[in-house]
């Protein structure tokens, strides 16, 4: 059997396994199928070629452009999924698990790359909540600017998910305009190796922007300066070992971690057996002691179930687990695989023991169990196993020993504070759930229990089936728990993407924050362009430009026709006394809306022109109210542009009325698409 020479990328080079290379098994056959490693590797040229090459070709291009860069390349490696499920087969993944692992990798880079496209502007500087006023005239104003960071993303990944783990971190790395070096788990880095060879094969990417260490790291993380940032996945030991080396502490190196967590499940006192939420519990268990061989950070390790249900808890999912064929990843028949190596057989034989003395295992036998189409002696396989603890109070290994494979701890509570007690017994997790269908029961734990989780999801009859499963971080919400679980966040849409930019506190004057951010603030200098704005097409206009129009008197008379042609008779339009007696108004006033119709009559450009569509309108406010015989002005100004595709792009208009005495009457953002 030829045995795979798995290569690093290294400063645009392949560099083949040398001095130090590590032997890799197969999960299934216990054979050696892969080689990786190379103590010669030049990590000081990786670190160079990235800082010096990837960055500044990646800081080169827009927000946009970088998504765009993500899209292509998600689309360029679902073409290629085959050829990476052929080869995580070895690595004792199912079908079924290759959808989680790969799919769901390049599903991850597609959510950032919308998002990019959506939610970040097409320039250089991201924009990180609105304008401060500090001052009284507004001469001086406060901005937080988010800019990439001018380093490296070192990514250190886990095994379970030799894609996913790896994309869900370069694709907002990347998107933040920051180039990364990926170090996968050396058990599982012939995928990850597959995977960036594709990547790079695609051509989208530019020189620079991803490298891969295949084996040891050496002393790279000696080697990191302040503008470079380490996210790690995998136990809480390596973390912790990392994230104190002298360098990383000494030049305050971004450390992301990601380890251990004893995810808890809680059964609300409400889903009792015969409810719908009582068989979800069961189902959402079973798959989470079996996906990936129960080898994911998010698998659910403690069963947190009322105490007069723990019986029934145990005979259904007892039932259902037993339903569970173990045996070749690649047989359409098996359920679950096996654990990506015998050594990591082992640790969990040792954590179940550990948990074992606290509690009595009710499930699941590690020396009696069938194996299909493969042998259990040679290949990484286990059985689910589930244990009951039946005093979680005074135990401690139950709530801090990771079992890092199919195994799982059923207990008991008594009421809703016992089971928020048992859930934080964890001491930090990345994900508890709760299914009930009672919402006070899913208040009483938000509130009591938030603080230990990253991420809190809830289930019942109504959600549950487009509900995505107690297991799956999604590119949208964060991933990531305090304590025992890290203390990091990654994803969460573009709160993942900042992890690797500098967030800035910009202080100035207008004009200086319109330039900085490459959007207009009130009180910056007003473009005056010759034609009207609405015959100028996306390209021609600058920000800051900016009409002011006629003024228009508002007559009683139109108030009167406004109220009966809509129907929006309100007291305050039409009756003098009651208007007066409300503390808003000085008696009739001129409905917002009609103010906002004159104001469109004031600004208009009626003539068929590159304004294709008004599609919005955001913030408005309503300040000061107008009665008939007042006057109102209008000042539109171009205050950002986004580009949508080749044909057109959104304009976001700045717009106020102020009355005859130059008071702001409204001020809103008006939004049109215009023809390129
Ligand atoms: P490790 O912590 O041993 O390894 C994680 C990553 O760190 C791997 O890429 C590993 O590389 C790398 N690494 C290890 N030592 C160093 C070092 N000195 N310098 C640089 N990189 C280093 O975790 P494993 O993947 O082996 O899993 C072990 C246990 O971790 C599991 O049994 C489980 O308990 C826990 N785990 C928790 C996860 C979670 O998210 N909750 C996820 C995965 C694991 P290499 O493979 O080459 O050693």
């Amino acid at each position: 059997m030829t045995i795979q020479q798995i290569s690093s990328f290294a400063a645009g080079e392949w560099i083949a396994p040398g001095a130090g290379a590590r032997n890799i098994a197969s999960a299934i056959t216990g054979d050696v199928i892969a080689s990786a490693g190379n103590n010669d590797l030049d990590v000081q040229g990786m670190l160079d070629y990235a800082r010096n090459v990837g960055g500044p070709a990646l800081r080169k291009m827009t927000f946009h452009e970088r998504a765009k860069m993500l899209k292509a390349v998600a689309a360029y490696l679902g073409k290629h999924k085959q050829a990476m499920y052929d080869l995580s087969f070895e690595t004792g993944a199912t079908q079924n698990d290759h959808l989680i692992d790969i799919d769901g990798g390049i599903g991850t880079m597609f959510v950032f790359a919308s998002k990019g496209r959506r939610e970040m502007p097409d320039g250089h500087v991201y924009l990180d909540g609105d304008v401060e006023q500090l001052s009284r005239n507004g001469t001086f104003l406060g901005q937080h600017i988010c800019t990439p960071l001018q380093g490296v993303a070192v990514h250190i990944n886990a095994f379970n998910f030799p894609v996913w783990g790896m994309l869900e971190k370069v694709a907002p790395t990347l998107l933040a305009g920051v180039p990364c070096i990926v170090k996968p788990a050396t058990n599982s880095c012939y995928v990850t190796e597959l995977c960036v060879r594709l990547m790079l094969e695609s051509g989208l990417l530019p020189a620079g922007a991803i490298q891969l260490v295949s084996g040891g790291l050496g002393d790279m993380l000696d080697r990191l300066g302040m503008q470079d940032v380490v996210s790690f996945t995998g136990s809480a030991q390596t973390a912790m070992k990392l994230r104190s080396n002298p360098v990383i502490l000494e030049n305050s190196v971004r450390f992301v971690a990601e380890q251990d967590s004893l995810n808890g499940s809680i059964l609300g006192p409400d889903a009792q057996p015969g409810t719908p939420e009582f068989d979800l519990f069961v189902k959402e268990v079973q798959r989470e002691m079996t996906t990936k061989a129960g080898q994911k950070c998010t698998a659910i390790r403690r069963i947190i179930a009322p105490e007069n249900t723990v019986q029934a808890v145990i005979e259904a999912l007892s039932a259902r687990l037993a339903k569970t064929v173990i045996g070749d990843p690649r047989l359409e028949t098996t359920r679950m695989g096996a654990l990506v190596s015998n050594g990591q057989k082992r640790d969990v034989l040792e954590k179940a023991a550990i948990i074992g003395q606290e509690a009595e295992r009710v499930f699941g036998d590690p020396d009696a169990f069938d194996v299909e189409g493969a042998d259990a002696e040679k290949g990484a396989f286990l059985p689910p196993m589930l244990f009951h603890c039946a005093n979680p109070d005074s135990a401690e290994r139950v709530h801090d020993t990771e079992a890092f494979g199919p195994v799982s701890t059923i207990m008991g509570y008594r009421d809703v504070d016992h089971a928020i007690e048992l859930a934080n017994k964890g001491l930090g997790s990345l994900v508890a759930s709760v299914i009930t269908h009672d919402p006070a029961v899913a208040r009483q734990v938000a509130l009591g229990s938030g603080a230990y989780h990253g991420r809190l999801y809830f289930n019942n009859r109504d959600s549950m089936k487009e509900s995505t499963g107690h297991g799956s971080p999604l590119p949208h919400m964060v991933h990531g728990g305090p304590g025992r679980a890290g203390g990091g966040e990654e994803l969460g849409g573009v709160r993942g993407v900042t992890h690797y930019m500098q967030r800035t506190a910009i202080q100035g004057s207008p004009d200086i924050l319109s330039a900085i951010g490459e959007k207009w603030v009130p009180g910056a200098t007003e473009i005056k362009a010759d034609a009207h704005p609405f015959t100028r097409r996306y390209g021609e206009l600058a920000i800051g430009e900016t009409m002011h129009t006629a003024a228009r008197t508002v007559t009683l008379d139109d108030i009167e026709h406004f109220a009966n042609f809509t129907g929006d008779t309100f007291y305050a339009h039409m009756d003098d006394a009651a208007a007066e007696r409300n503390p808003f108004f000085p008696g009739r006033v001129a409905h917002g809306y009609l103010l906002l119709s004159f104001a469109a009559g004031l600004f208009v450009e009626p003539n068929e022109g590159p304004v294709l569509a008004n599609t919005g309108l955001d913030n408005l406010r309503f300040m000061k109210p107008v009665s008939a015989g007042d006057s109102i002005k209008v000042r539109l100004s171009v205050k950002k542009k986004t580009q949508r595709n080749d044909e057109y792009g959104e304009v976001r208009w700045h717009v106020t009325l102020t009355n005859q005495d130059d008071e702001l009457v409204a001020e809103y953002e008006l939004l049109t698409m215009n023809a390129y």
